[in-house]
Formats: structure tokens, sequence, C-alpha cells
């Protein structure tokens, strides 16, 4: 026995240690006291020996292994059996060390002397500790409950959520929530008031053993559960429907469906009922408890918010796809204007009637999806009877028109004043128009079904037709593509009048430029003919130099232009020597001949451009010098007498000469305001008479004097 402490064996509490083999290899003083043993007794033997058979068993399956475990267990109710068999309640703490390889486990044992007088109060204690575990394990299972069902809640809305299709969200929410609430059906109702109020069943969750209510109507007016659940937003609960008054008016239908319990509430937007949820439970009647109700009515508000948000999405794919063809329309709009503007451009630019007319048919063909197009034209003078295509598109399948006369007596008897009115003829169905068969006939001939025909008219009269044509099926014609026809048709009637005109015109500038021809060869002639008598009205008739008339004329132009420059102006007058006498002695004939050679020589003597020789009057002459002073005025008086010498025409009967001579007088003057032609002439004249005076055969200048 090995030694223990002193202290160990005076301590208030047993103490005890043993190895794992539970043999025991300390134990002090007062645990051997309280046993009832001798010292060193116990030293050697195994633990169990002190150990009454409950606690040998707790002590093998509990104390040990947890000790094993833990290392140590500490208050541990537990009983020893004292030497006498007596058992001893005893307190245990035990911690296990190692010592030189193995194990040792000190035990620490507090008897318990008092237990009996406490046990009653042990015993309440204990079992306000189970009461209080149990509220507890309620409280817990309450609080997952609870989230379970916040779980469900966030699971279901999440899935009724999911989609924007408001079959779907039924479908999903009827099956959720039948599930969910494990009853026999689960349906979801749309309501609407109008034109009465009624429920239709839009989605249902059906237990196995149930049938189904699909396209039941549940009446509203005059059912009360109906009425009250679509005024306001509360679950109606009903354990039983046929105690439940509400219920009473449609307890029959309760009975035909088989139903005992129901949970129903309405769904809403901002106030407004739109729909019903409803729980029915038919094989048993059921008390709806409060989370359930309280589920219910939160399952409603989110069913409500997904149909909200479906109905808003319908309403916004509705609108978007109402833009969509807003869009389309207005584009369609766009190209016909584009084609309405470019023909009306190729008019303007083009008098190519064929190019226009192409232009148009192609355009309407693809504006219009028509499938074919054409302009036929009335042959002139047939009166209606009879035309032809002169211009046409036509879609891959269908025939050409182009070329073919037509000949259709139908039509001009019922048709060309309606055309000529300038009205336009849109006809869905050929069979269905009620037209006459001749002329329907000719429709079929093209393999027409429906036709938009517009007139085009030349200053009021038909000239032909715009024709659209549907083939493949009748054909509603559309307000716009009546008038769209009725536009293009218009700029082709400008088109075909603009060509007509321009073909007008065009003869008409042929003609015109022949006349203009005509007229400028007839100018030209009268032209010359002027010419030629203004010549012969300024011109000597004998002797082919400028006559007096002319003189006259020219004198006074050159008299102003002088006085206007200040410069001299020189006339020279002369006179035939004894003339008479060569007249009486050669004859008239050869003094008409005379005259004509001194007037040239006169003219040849005279060189400037603005000098002039004219026959002054019988066998007399004149020449104008401008800008000639009277040095230079005597100085082509003498060249004058020097030409006329050197003609040398013979003049027996001179007094003078045997050859013709002239007397000349010279007058000289710088023009003035005061003085006329008159007074240079005069002076001439005075001149000349002093020179016939003085001798003849020369000349003088005149001398104021
Ligand atoms: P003087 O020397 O004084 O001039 O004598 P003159 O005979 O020439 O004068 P007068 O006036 O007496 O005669 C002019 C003549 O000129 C008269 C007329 O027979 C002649 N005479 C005038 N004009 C023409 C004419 O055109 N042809 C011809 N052959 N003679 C004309
Ligand atoms: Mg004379
Ligand atoms: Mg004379």
């Amino acid at each position: 026995m090995p030694k223990i402490d002193a202290l160990l064996n005076n301590a208030p509490c047993g103490f005890l240690s043993f190895i794992d083999d539970g043999t025991v290899v300390i134990v002090n003083a007062t645990l051997l006291a309280l046993l009832g043993y001798e010292p060193d007794e116990l030293w050697g033997r195994k633990i169990e020996s002190i150990l009454p058979i409950a606690s040998r068993i707790f002590y093998q399956t509990h104390f040990f292994p947890m000790l094993k475990m833990h290392g140590k267990v500490e208050e541990i109710y537990f009983s020893l059996k004292s030497k006498q068999g007596i058992n001893i309640p005893v307190l245990v703490n035990a911690v296990r060390r190692e010592s030189a390889g193995s194990f040792v486990n000190d035990c620490i044992f507090i008897p318990i002397h008092q237990r009996i007088q406490y046990e009653d109060e042990i015993l309440k204690a204990k079992k306000a500790a189970e009461a209080a575990i149990r509220a507890q394990q309620e409280a817990e299972l309450a609080l997952r409950q609870q989230y379970e069902r916040t779980l469900f809640l966030k699971q279901i809305t999440h899935n009724i959520r999911q989609s924007l299709n408001s079959q779907e969200i039924f479908d999903t929410a009827a099956y959720q929530i039948g599930l969910l609430f494990q009853v026999d059906r689960c349906l979801i109702h749309s309501y609407t008031d109008m034109p009465t109020p009624g429920l239709t069943i839009v989605a249902e969750y059906l237990s196995s053993e149930q049938t189904s209510l699909m396209k039941w109507e549940i009446p509203v007016i005059g059912n009360a559960h109906a009425e009250k659940m679509m005024a306001e937003d509360q679950v109606l609960a009903s354990p039983d429907v046929f105690a439940d008054p509400l219920l009473k008016a449609v307890a029959p239908l309760c009975e035909k469906i088989g139903l005992k319990s129901m949970l129903a509430v309405r769904t809403s937007y901002q106030g407004k009922p739109n729909g019903a949820i409803c729980l029915q439970q038919c094989d048993r009647f059921r008390n709806w408890e409060d989370w359930e109700i309280d589920l219910l009515q939160r399952l409603s508000n989110q069913l409500s918010i997904a149909i909200q948000q479906s109905n808003l999405y319908s309403q916004l794919q509705l609108e978007l796809r109402e833009r969509q063809r807003a869009e389309q329309i207005i584009r369609q709009q766009a190209d016909r204007e584009i084609l309405l503007r470019k023909i009306t451009q190729r008019i303007h630019q083009s008098l190519d009637l064929d190019d226009i007319f192409d232009i148009a048919s192609v355009g309407i063909c693809q504006c219009l999806k028509a499938e074919r197009v054409g302009i036929f034209k009335f042959h002139p003078d047939s009166n209606f009877h009879m035309g032809e295509f002169i211009a046409e598109t036509v879609g891959t399948g269908f025939d050409s028109a182009m070329g073919t006369i037509i000949q259709d007596h139908c039509f001009a008897e019922k048709y060309v004043t309606f055309y000529q009115q300038g009205r336009i003829q849109a006809i869905a169905d050929i069979y269905q128009a009620g037209l006459q068969k001749c002329h329907r006939d000719i429709l079929v001939q093209f393999q027409i079904r429906a036709n938009l025909v517009a007139p085009l008219l030349k200053l009021g009269d038909l000239w032909g037709l715009l024709c659209v044509h549907q083939c493949s099926a009748p054909r509603y014609w559309q307000e716009f593509e009546i008038d769209f026809v009725q536009q293009i048709a218009n700029q082709l009637a400008i088109a075909i009048q603009q060509a007509d005109l321009f073909e007008k015109l065009q003869k008409e500038l042929v003609e015109r430029k022949q006349a203009e021809a005509k007229l400028r060869e007839t100018n030209e002639e009268l032209a010359a003919a002027t010419r030629l008598l203004e010549k012969l009205v300024n011109t000597d008739g004998l002797t082919q130099i400028a006559n007096r008339r002319c003189f006259n004329h020219r004198l006074e132009q050159e008299w102003l232009r002088l006085y206007r420059e200040q410069q001299p102006l020189s006339l020279l007058l002369f006179d035939v020597d004894y003339f008479k006498r060569y007249n009486d002695h050669y004859g008239h004939q050869l003094g008409d001949e005379c005259l004509t050679k001194l007037s040239q020589a006169a003219q040849q003597v005279v060189c400037r451009p603005a000098d002039l020789v004219a026959r002054y009057g019988g066998e007399e002459f004149v020449v104008i010098l401008p800008n000639t002073d009277v040095e230079g005025a005597i100085a082509v008086a003498q060249n004058i007498h020097a030409a006329i010498q050197s003609l040398a025409i013979p003049h027996q009967a001179s007094e003078v000469s045997n050859i013709v001579t002239i007397s000349l007088g010279i007058s000289t003057m710088i023009p003035t305001s005061e003085l006329s032609v008159v007074a240079l002439i005069e002076q001439a004249d005075q001149a000349l008479y002093r020179a016939k005076k003085q001798g003849r055969n020369q000349s003088i200048t005149f001398i104021n004097n």
C-alpha cells in the first residue's frame, strides 16, 4: 500500500485511484471509514467490489468510457456498497492521469447524506425541467415550421414569379399551393365583373382521388361566400362547409363535389379583385390552423402581384406590337411617298412615257405587294372597245398581259362614264362583284382574282387605265392602297398630258422654224430692196453719183458735226462751161455721157470717206469736204480741174478751150449757230459766178468783202 498523504487521509471526502483494469491502487482513510473497511483491506482489489449492481453497470457503460474519452467526469450521482452491503449515495468527480507509462484514474467521492430529504424536491425540479425542455422543443418545432413555411412561401413566390405568362403562373400556383397544404383540390380562379360577376377556374391541382372542376362556372351573385370573398382581402376558413352560413345557398353544390372543408381568399390589385385561390378538403373535415390561414393570405398577395405583373407584361407586349405595326405602317407610307416623289421627279425630268410607266409599275408592285401592275391604253378611235397593255410588271408565276389586243364591248358600255368621272374601281373578288360575264371572262383570261383600276385621264378624256391585279387570291383593298394608286394615276395623267403637249410643241417648233426661215429670206429680199431703194433715192440716175437729196442730207449732218467740233467745212460747186453749146454741137446723148465722165473723174479725185461728190442739178456738181480748210479745198479743186482736163473731152463749141472745162466756186466755213448750210452754198455759188465772169475754166474762192 503506497503511502498517502496525511492530508488526503484526513480530507472530508473519499479518495480512490484505480488503474484501467479496475485495480484499486490508492484509497484514503475517509473512504475506508465510509465503507466500513479496515486500512489496506481494499488495496489491490477491483473497484467493482465496492459498487452495487446498478452502479457497476453504469460504471462499465458510462462512467469509465466517459472518463477515458474526456479525461475527466464531474459530479456524477453514483452509489457505493459498504462492507455491510448498504448502498451509500455519493457524488463523484474523477480525473485521469498518466503515470510511468500507464494511466491512473483518481476519484473523489462526496457522500450525499441528505438525499432522501431532497428527493421530492429533486423530483419536482426534474419535472419542471422536463416541462421546460418540452416547451423548448415545441418552440423549436414551431420555429422550424415557421421557417419551413417562410421557405415554402419564398419558393412558391419564386416559382410563380419565374414566368410572365399568366397561365404558367396559375398552373404553378395551383400545383405548389395544393402540395403545400396537402388538400384534395386547389383551384385558381379568374374574376371578372363584366358583364356580370363571374369566377372561372383557370388552374387546378387535384389529389389522385378527385374529379376535375375545370370548366365550372362558380356563381357569384346569390353566393354569399363568393360575394364576401370577392369583397375583401381576407381569408375565409370553413372547417365544415355544411355548418358555414355563408355556404348555405351552395350546399347542394358542395355536396355534389364532395366538399367538406374549404379555405378561400381573393387575389386583387389596388383593391380591385381579379381572382381567387380556393383550397378544398374532401376526405375529412379539416380545422384550418392559424398559420395556414396566414400562409394562404400571404400566398394570395404574392399571386396578386404575379398576376398584375403578367397583365402589365401582356399590355406592354400588346403596346409593343402596336408600336411595331405603327412603325411598319409609317415605313410603308414612307416607301409609297418616295415612289410618288420619284415618279413626280421623273415626270419633271423626262418626257419618256415608257420610262415613267416602268418606274410606276415596278414601284406599285413593290409597295403594294401586288402580283401584276399594268398600264392599259385604249386604241384611239376605237371608242373604248379596244386596247392593250403597253407597260407591265408581273410577279413570277403569272402570265404577262403585254401586247394582247383586248376587245371588251361590255366595258365600253358599262364603265367608260364611270372612269371618265375620275372614279377608281376596287374589286376584292371578281366572282363576288356582280360583274357581267363577258367582262369577267376577260379578267379570268389574265388570271385576275382581285383588281384595283384607276382611270388615266388626258384633259378629261379617258386615255387608259392603271391596273393593279391580285391573281393568287381575293384581296380586300385598303383605303391607303386605293389612295396611293389614285395619286400615282394622277401623276401618270400629268405625264401623259405632258408627253402629248411635248409632241405638239415639237411639231409647232418645226413649223415655226420653217416659217422663220421663210421670213428670214423675205426679210433679206426686203432689205436688199430697201438698200436698193435707198441707193436709188440717194443716187443720181444718170451719173450714178449722189444726188441733190443725198447732198442736202449729208451737208446738214456735216454742218452739225463740225459745228460741235468747230472744224472747217469746205464746199466746191462747179458748172460745165458752155454746155448748152456742147449739147447743141454733139447732141444730148453725148452730153449725158460727158456729164457721167465728169462726175466719175471728180469722184476719183475725192478720196476721204467723209467727202461726197453729188450732182447738184443739170450740169452743176457739188463736193462736200468736211474737216478741210480753204487751202485743202483749193487743192482738191485743182485736182478736179486736172482730172477733167486729162479726160480731154473735145468741145469745139467752147470759147475757152477745145476740150470740156469747168468753172468752180470754193467756200469754207467753221459752222456757227447763226449761220446755216444755205450761207455756205450761197458763198460757193457767188464764187462760181465770179469764176464764170472772170473767164471760166478756173476756180475762185469766196472772199468776204
Ligand atoms: P455757161 O458757160 O455760162 O455755163 O454756159 P452754158 O451754156 O453751160 O449755160 P446754160 O445755163 O445756158 O446752159 C446749160 C445747159 O446745160 C442747158 C442744157 O441744155 C444743158 N443741160 C442741163 N442738164 C443737162 C443734161 O442732163 N444733159 C444734157 N445733155 N444737157 C444738159
Ligand atoms: Mg449751169
Ligand atoms: Mg454751164
